[in-house]
C-alpha cells in the first residue's frame, strides 16, 4: 500500500496470507482534513481465532531457529524503515496528525528499536552462576514464552508496535498484533514489511479492528504474554483479567499525569522550553506530555508570563508543513474529551490564562490541496476546515490533593500552573501527588535539588534540564504506580516474553 488512498478494502495478515475477513468496514481518517485515507475490515472473533491458531502452530519451528537467524528478518525491516523514512513519516502524519518532524521521529524510533532487538541477538542471554558443589555447572537460561498478543495505541503507530514485536520475535515468540483503530494504514504497511521480509507463515499475524478484537486476543488461552501500551482504563482491565490466569502474563505501559518542577534557581529559557515542548508538541497527545507545571514562587510570575505568551501565539497548523508546531487532535471524540477536561478545571476553580480550545477561523490552515472541499456553510474553506483542531488551554489553580483536574490524564494541550513555596522536598511532594508515575522533569541549577528529584520522584522516566519528552531505546521506558506494571521496553521487556530456566548439570 502506497501513499495513495484506493478503493480497495484492506483486511488482515494471518498465517502468511492476506484475508479480507467478514467484519464490517471502517475507515482511516486524516485528522487534519477529515478525508478518508483507506477502508479496512474490522477483525472478528473468527479472524482472531485463525491468527492465534497460526501463531500457535508456527511457534515450535520458529523457536528452533537461532537468535541470529530470527534477527535476520528484522534487519530487512530495519533497512526498509530507513530507506522509506520520509514516505513513512508522511503516512504517520496523515493518519494521526502529528507534525511531520514527529511523524518521521516515530519511524526513526521504530528502527532504533529494531536495531536494538536484532543487535541484541548477539549478546548474552543468560548467566553462568558459581555452583555450591564442585563438579556441578549452574546456568540461568532463557526460553520464549510462546504466543505474544500485542495491543498498541494510535499515538506512536510505527514505533510502539516495533517496541513490542521486535523483541518478542527475536526472543523466539510468535505474534498476533492488533493496531489501534485510528491507525490501520500504519498497521497495513508494517504487515506488508513482514511479508516482504519473508518471515515464515504464522510467525507474525496482524488483525485490524477495535477493542473487541483486542479483547479476543488478550482473553484467549493460547496467548502466553500480552504486551499492551495504551490508556490506564484499558490496561488495568487487561492486567487484572490476564494476571488472574495461571501461566499468563500481561505487561502494560499506560498513561501519565506528568509534571515539571521549576525551582527558584532554574534557567528560565530551559524551563520555558521544556514546558512548551512537553505540553504542546504533538498537541499534548503523548504519554510523557506535561499537564502540571510546579513552579517556585520566586520565579512563578516570570515563568507564567513567558509560558502564557508562547501558548497564546503557538502555531497550530497543517502538520505536513515543516514549520507547524502543533497539529490537530486525533478525532472528534478526543476533542470532546479535551473539552470536558477544560470544563472540569473551570468547575474546580481554575483561573484560565489561555483558552484557545476553539480556534478562530483564521487559525485553521487554508485548504491548499488540489480539489479541497469547500465547507457547506461557506465559513471555513478548504479541507482543513474538517479537521479536529484545538489550541492550548492553560490555567492556574491552588494546589489541592484531590482535585480531579490535577489527577486525571487529559492527553491534550491542557496544562495547570501550580505555585509552590519552600524547598525541593515540597515541590516533589506535589509532583508525586497523583495516582500516575510515568514521567517528569526538573529544571534547576542546583545539584542537590536534581539528585533529590532523581531519588524521590515516583516516576519511571525522569528528565533533568531537558524537555519532558523523548525516549532512548537502550533505556527502560515505562512507569510506576498506575502507569505501568514493571516491564518497560528493551532489556526489561525481555522478562515479559521469556521464561527463565535454572539449569544445573553434573559434570563430575
Ligand atoms: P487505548 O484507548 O487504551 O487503546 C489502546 C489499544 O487497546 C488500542 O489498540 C485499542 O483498540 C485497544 N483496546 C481497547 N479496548 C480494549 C480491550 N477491552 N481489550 C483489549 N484491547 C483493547 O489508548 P489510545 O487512546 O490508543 O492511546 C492513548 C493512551 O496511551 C494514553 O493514555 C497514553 O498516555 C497511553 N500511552 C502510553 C505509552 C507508554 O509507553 N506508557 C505510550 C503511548 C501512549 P481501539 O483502537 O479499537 O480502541
Amino acid at each position: 500500500m502506497s501513499q495513495q488512498a484506493t478503493e480497495q478494502v484492506y483486511g488482515h495478515y494471518i498465517g502468511g496470507e492476506w484475508t479480507e475477513g467478514s467484519g464490517d468496514t471502517f475507515e482511516s481518517e486524516n485528522p487534519a482534513t477529515g478525508e478518508t485515507l483507506a477502508t479496512f475490515r474490522r477483525g472478528t472473533a473468527a479472524e482472531v481465532d485463525r491468527a492465534l491458531e497460526a501463531a500457535d502452530e508456527a511457534f515450535e519451528e520458529w523457536r528452533e531457529l537461532s537468535y541470529i537467524d530470527r534477527a535476520e528478518y528484522l534487519w530487512d525491516i530495519y533497512h526498509e524503515l530507513r530507506e522509506r523514512h520520509q514516505e513513512l513519516g508522511e503516512i504517520v502524519t496523515k493518519e494521526c496528525g502529528k507534525e511531520i518532524s514527529e511523524g518521521k521521529a516515530d519511524v526513526t524510533e521504530a528502527w532504533h528499536m529494531v536495531e536494538w532487538a536484532a543487535g541484541n541477538a548477539r549478546h548474552p542471554h543468560g548467566d553462568v552462576v558459581p555452583s555450591e558443589v564442585a563438579g556441578k555447572d549452574s546456568y540461568m537460561r532463557r526460553k520464549p514464552r510462546g504466543v505474544v498478543g500485542c495491543i498498541t495505541p494510535w499515538n506512536f503507530p510505527v514505533a510502539i508496535p516495533f517496541w513490542h514485536m521486535a523483541i518478542a520475535l527475536v526472543e523466539g515468540n510468535t505474534v498476533v498484533w492488533k493496531p489501534a483503530e485510528q491507525t490501520p494504514w500504519c498497521g497495513q504497511i508494517i504487515a506488508e514489511m513482514f511479508e516482504d521480509a519473508g518471515i515464515p507463515d504464522g510467525v507474525f499475524n496482524m488483525v485490524q479492528g477495535f477493542g473487541d478484537a483486542g479483547a479476543a486476543i488478550t482473553d484467549d488461552e493460547r496467548v502466553d504474554t500480552v504486551l499492551f501500551t495504551g490508556s490506564a482504563e484499558v490496561g488495568h482491565g487487561i492486567a487484572d483479567k490476564v494476571g488472574g490466569e495461571p501461566g499468563k502474563l500481561a505487561a502494560c505501559e499506560m498513561g501519565g499525569k506528568n509534571g515539571i518542577v521549576v525551582t527558584e534557581n532554574a534557567d528560565m529559557d530551559t524551563a520555558v522550553h521544556s514546558a512548551v515542548m512537553s505540553s504542546f508538541k504533538t498537541t499534548g497527545q503523548r504519554c510523557v506530555s506535561s499537564e502540571r507545571l510546579i513552579v517556585h514562587e520566586d520565579v512563578y510570575d516570570e515563568f507564567k508570563e513567558r509560558f502564557v505568551d508562547i501558548a497564546q501565539d503557538i502555531a497550530v497548523g497543517d502538520p505536513l508543513e515543516e514549520s507547524t508546531f502543533m497539529g490537530p487532535a486525533i478525532e472528534a471524540d478526543h476533542v470532546e474529551k479535551i473539552h470536558r477536561h477544560n470544563e472540569l478545571a473551570r468547575e474546580e476553580g481554575a483561573e484560565v490564562l489561555v483558552d484557545r480550545f476553539e480556534l478562530e477561523d483564521s487559525e485553521i490552515p487554508e485548504g491548499h490541496e488540489e480539489g479541497a472541499a469547500t465547507a457547506a456553510d461557506g465559513e471555513r474553506s478548504g479541507s482543513y476546515a474538517n479537521g479536529h483542531w484545538v489550541g492550548p488551554f492553560v490555567y492556574e489553580i491552588d494546589y489541592e490533593s484531590d482535585l480531579r483536574c490535577l489527577n486525571e490524564e487529559c492527553f491534550g494541550p491542557h496544562v495547570a500552573l501550580l505555585e509552590y513555596s519552600g524547598d525541593i522536598e515540597d515541590a516533589v511532594e506535589i509532583h508525586n501527588d497523583t495516582p500516575y508515575g510515568l514521567a517528569g522533569a526538573i529544571i534547576s541549577e542546583d545539584y542537590r535539588q536534581l539528585n533529590y528529584f532523581r531519588d524521590h520522584a515516583d516516576i519511571g522516566l525522569a528528565y533533568a534540564n531537558l524537555p519532558c519528552i523523548g525516549a532512548e531505546v537502550q533505556l527502560p521506558f515505562g512507569g510506576v504506580k498506575k502507569s505501568g506494571n514493571g516491564y518497560p521496553s528493551a532489556r526489561e521487556a525481555i522478562e515479559a516474553v521469556t521464561e527463565r530456566t535454572a539449569w544445573t548439570m553434573n559434570n563430575a
